[in-house]
């Protein structure tokens, strides 16, 4: 009877090689959308932490003990990169003391679990010199791509491919949820294409410099931000100065990201007659929308519910 139970529990495990080879991979994510991404493609091999929860303004992201020690015990780490999560993530790296996610002079994260997910993405607004003068300064790039739904399909590869590096017992698997995660995303982006075809040519006000890369997916022209540079609040003059732009070149569409204050953005509204769509930077910014699908989806609609006629 003992060598039966035994005979069946090892076959079993046989069934499954990655499980007998090894525990669940422990891997972090640093944003909600991210976070899903890895779910999907890591399926069962591996179990995921997030770090922002996702209504938090993604550059002000404040820094828990939790996220140390689960920063110390993972295998890898998932990020945006192009120093996104600059606020949060080389504190947190350093005190971690992660051989795996070890830093380099040059790299935020520079051991073998770091998954930067930026790599192949198509970069805009990388800048030609580097200044305080000019705001939050992003050295290498504008890094808020994740709001092109178009490099999602890059996210989801560089995730598959990170994993596969970390653990190559389970290449196959994340090659196959790849390709079933890609199965779902790209018809999804044919219709989005389509949809957002509805916002070629809007003009647009965003809270903050995070926008090039929706601009790029919708079409949306933006042509002012309320911050006066990146990461400095609105000051009255500033804001006398948006209004007057937006009434000379008509524009109806102000975009607030979610963690910027509303009663800025009603105002603007009020003096233009323009309506304001909220957006969330990263998943589970808005309610709901805690997976990539939902959160490029509750974009879109949004900014296409602001200029219906
Ligand atoms: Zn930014």
């Amino acid at each position: 009877m003992k060598t039966t139970l035994l005979a069946a529990s090892f076959a079993l495990v046989l069934g499954s090689p990655r499980a007998a080879a090894a525990k669940p991979l422990r891997v972090v994510a640093t944003t909600p959308e991210l976070a899903d991404i890895v779910r999907r493609v890591g399926g069962a091999n591996v179990s995921v932490d997030g770090l922002a929860r996702g209504p938090e303004d993604i550059h002000q992201v404040v820094m828990k003990p939790s996220f140390v020690t689960k920063l110390n015990k993972a295998d890898a780490v998932v990020y945006l990169g192009l120093t996104l999560e600059h606020s949060f993530l080389t504190g947190l790296l350093d005190v971690a003391r992660n051989p795996r996610l070890r830093q380099d002079n040059v790299r935020q994260c520079a051991g073998e679990g770091c998954i930067d997910c930026s790599e192949g993405v198509k970069v805009l607004e990388k800048p030609a010199s580097v200044s305080r003068a000019e705001g939050e300064i992003h050295p290498q790039g504008n890094p808020h791509y994740n709001l092109d739904p178009d490099e999602g399909p890059t996210v989801a590869r560089n995730v598959a491919a990170g994993l596969s590096r970390v653990d190559p017992a389970g290449a196959a698997d994340y090659d196959k949820n790849l390709k079933a995660f890609l199965a779902e995303l790209e018809p999804k982006l044919a219709e989005w294409r389509k949809r957002a075809a509805a916002l070629k040519g809007v003009k647009a006000v965003s809270y903050h410099q995070d926008t090039p890369y929706l601009a790029r997916f919708t079409g949306l022209q933006f042509v002012a931000t309320v911050e006066p540079k990146p990461g400095v609040p609105p000051t009255p003059t500033h804001l006398e100065r948006v209004v007057a732009l937006m009434k000379a070149q008509g524009v109806k569409l102000i975009v607030r990201e979610q963690h910027f204050d509303a009663k800025t953005t009603a105002w603007l509204a009020e003096q233009t007659g323009a309506k304001v769509a909220v957006i969330g930077v990263m998943g589970n910014a808005l309610p709901k929308t805690g997976t990539y699908l939902e959160f490029e989806e509750r974009n879109l609609a949004n900014l296409l519910e602001a200029v219906r006629p």
